[in-house]
Order: C-alpha cells, then structure tokens, then sequence
C-alpha cells in the first residue's frame, strides 16, 4: 500500500468545484470499503452513486477489463465488435426488448430515448413531439434531461431551456390524462424516484399510465437508471409492477463501475435510421466487457436472491433505528431505501458518521438525499455482517445527534 498523504497536499482546486466534496482522497477500494490517502476507511453504503453493483474493485470486473484491454479497446462505432453483440443479444434476451443503443452515461441513454419519441413522433403521430415527465424527478445533466427533469431549480439555470416537456405532479393519473394532447408522444418516468429522495410509482397509477399510453398511441419510456440491474430486487424494477415499458434506459449499475449506460426499445419504437443516431465510444468492447461480466455475476444463482434478504435486513433494521431514536418513515425497494429524519440534520448526521474513522475505527458513508433524508444504496453483494456494522455506526451516530441540542 501506498505510504499516507495528508488532504492539504492533494492540489483539489485544480477541478471544476461543481460540488461540495468532503475534506479526504480517497485511494483504494475493496468490495463495501473504501480507503482515503491517510489510511482511514470507510464502510460505503453509497457505492459511486448506486453504481458499484459488485462494490469496488470486484474481481470479475478487474478480470474482463484486464482481459479485454489486452484484446481489443475499441474498434469504432462504424463497425461491430464481439462485446457489443454480446452484450445487446443479452440485454434483448433479458429485457424481451427487441434493440439496443448503448451510451457512455445514463443521461446519454435518456437523450437518446428523447430522440426517438421525437422521431417516433415524425413518423407516426404526425409530428408530435412532446413528452410528460414528472415532478421532482431526474433524468441527468445533459439540456434535454435536464428541461426533462422536475429537480427543482433546473428549470432556471442555463437558460434557454430545451423545450418539448409538460410536467405533471407524480403518481397523479387525472393530471397526466389532462396534460395529454395532440402534440403529446410520450410519457417518461421513473418508477422509484431516486434523486428526490427514494419516492415509489403506485402500482395502480403504473397500471393506469400503461392503459393511457395505449389507449393514445403514447410511448411508455421507462428510466432505470437506477432502479435497474437488480437495485430494487429484481433485474429491472418494472417486472415488480407487472409493466411493459416501450423504451427502457439503463445506466449506472450496468457497468459496475465502468461508464456505459444503454437505451432499449420495442422493435415498433426502434425507429432510428442510419444518420440518426451515433457517439464516438459508444458500446465499445471494452466497457462491453465490464457490462457482461457484472451481469454473469448478477445473474449467478443466490446474487439476487441476497439483494433482497440484504434488503429485507436492511430495511428492518432502519425501522428500528428510527423507533428507537424517533425519527421518520423507511421507504424504497431493495437496496435502494431511504430514512426519513425528524429534522433536516441529513447533512451533519452524514458527516458525523464520515467523520468517525479515525485509526482502525470505520466511518460510515451514506448520502444525504434531502436534508431531512438520508438514501441507502450499498453494494447488492454486501455481506450480512456488513449490514449490521452499518447500522451500528448508524446507531451510535444517532445517539451523537439525538443528544445534542436541537
Ligand atoms: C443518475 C441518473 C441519471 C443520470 O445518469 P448519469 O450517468 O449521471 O448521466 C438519469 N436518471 C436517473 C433515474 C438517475 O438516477
């Protein structure tokens, strides 16, 4: 291991502050820890943002980066390469999906399933290119996902936004049937809203949204960022609501850590034509390669099956941390939960447990979503005995809070 490097002597202010980070760099990670530049670790229940499926630095992953970096990197996207097929066949074959587009980001994924509801539109809904999207909700970063987003705020900064979205409040089916009109020609959503702060689709609102995009020729785009490659439980979350979407984006989890994200749709929604559609990087082998071999492990008997004792485990023992110390509701699905807090100490309370690591003590990572919030979203591979250490470091960090002056 490397020898120890002090915060003051890493040149931070060399990166765009888009952020607040905390004052450590972190060098080194294994499965559900996490080590910064002075030794101390960190036992990481926010995995790189609902990213690190197998935690960090997984060995199957590490193995098909090696191995595929030795092979091929990238053979361009005029032409097909071995892990790109692979990984599609796969994915259709999973998600009963007839075709893939794959990108570099979720956002990307999203961009592109914006591009074709508004070709879709051109083709067979006599130009309408307009799409209802849900408040508080977050489809990314880039223009268009952003103007597709309800985050409060996003609507006013970089101005002038990408226009195209109508947006309705969430779980209400009397407001999206009334924003729907004749330039109308899709719906997006998502079906746990991760960013706001882990709120749930109603069964019975997803149920009437997919009787009313049939009943209006709509497509049904259904983001799972980051709901999908077993977060909630099951490979996609929209299985759990008996859904069919007709586009379906994919992001984070997928690569496990390596950036790639993909856009999926029915073969009635593939519509793009040859000029349509494209980017540099997208679905070259490599990152390919890391895709297939997180979703080998995933989909190895007993991996999904622990998410959700994992899960279950988890969930119950919020529940009693937030009786014992009187704070809020636990929600979520999987091992994407949240727990509502008495008052909006999220951010002190996440700092506090990060701040606990001191020689061999562990400090807790966990990300505070709202400031009355906090979400959880560990590794889907951690461990019984990790679960439990987390929430004795939530427990102590709890005790901290609740004893000290409101
Ligand atoms: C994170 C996220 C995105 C954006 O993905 P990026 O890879 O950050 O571009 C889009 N939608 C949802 C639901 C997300 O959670």
């Amino acid at each position: 291991m490397s020898g120890t490097l002090a915060f003051e002597h890493y040149p931070t202010d060399a990166l765009m502050r888009v952020t607040h980070r905390p004052e450590a760099v972190f060098v080194r990670g294994q499965g559900s820890w996490l080590w910064d530049s002075t030794g101390r670790r960190y036992l990481d229940l926010v995995q790189g943002w609902a990213v690190n499926t197998l935690g960090h630095a997984p060995a199957p992953v590490a193995q098909a980066l090696a191995r595929q970096a030795g092979q091929l990197l990238h053979a361009g996207p005029g032409l097909y390469n071995d892990q790109a097929v692979a990984l599609a066949h796969q994915l259709k074959q999973l998600s009963g999906l007839a075709r893939v587009f794959f990108t570099n980001s979720g956002a990307e994924a999203n961009e592109g399933a914006i591009k074709l509801a508004r070709k879709f539109g051109a083709l067979h809904r006599g130009g309408a290119s307009s799409i209802i999207t849900f408040g508080d909700s977050f489809h990314g970063r880039t223009l268009a996902t952003m103007a597709a987003s309800g985050k409060p705020g996003f609507d006013s900064i970089f101005q002038p936004a990408v226009p195209g979205f109508v947006k309705v409040p969430y779980n209400d089916l009397a407001a999206v049937q009334a924003a729907i009109g004749r330039d109308t020609v899709a719906v997006m959503l998502e079906l746990v809203q991760g960013e706001a702060g882990v709120i749930e689709a109603d069964p019975g609102f997803l149920q009437g949204l997919r009787l009313l995009c049939d009943r209006h020729g709509l497509l049904l785009i259904v983001d799972e960022v980051q709901t999908g490659i077993a977060r909630c439980g099951s490979l996609f979350a929209h299985t759990q609501f008996g859904l069919k979407p007709d586009i379906m984006t994919l992001g984070k989890g997928l690569g496990g850590g390596v950036p790639i994200g993909a856009l999926l749709a029915t073969e009635a929604a593939s519509c793009f034509e040859p000029g349509d559609q494209g980017g540099t990087y997208n679905g070259n082998a490599l990152v390919c390669a890391a895709a297939l071999a997180v979703l080998q492990a995933v989909l190895a008997p007993g991996f999904i099956e622990n998410v959700a004792a994992r899960g279950r485990q988890l969930r119950a023992g919020l529940v009693e941390a937030s009786r014992r110390h009187g704070q809020g509701a636990v929600g979520g699905r999987g091992l994407l939960l949240s727990l509502a807090l008495d008052r909006p100490m999220a951010q002190a309370l996440v700092d506090a447990l990060r701040e606990r690591a001191s020689g061999d003590a562990p400090g807790l990572l966990v990300n505070p979503v709202r400031p009355q919030r906090l979400r959880w979203m560990p590794a889907l591979n951690i461990s019984e005995a990790e679960v439990e250490l987390a929430l004795a470091l939530l427990d102590a960090g709890l005790r901290g809070a609740t004893h000290s002056p409101r």
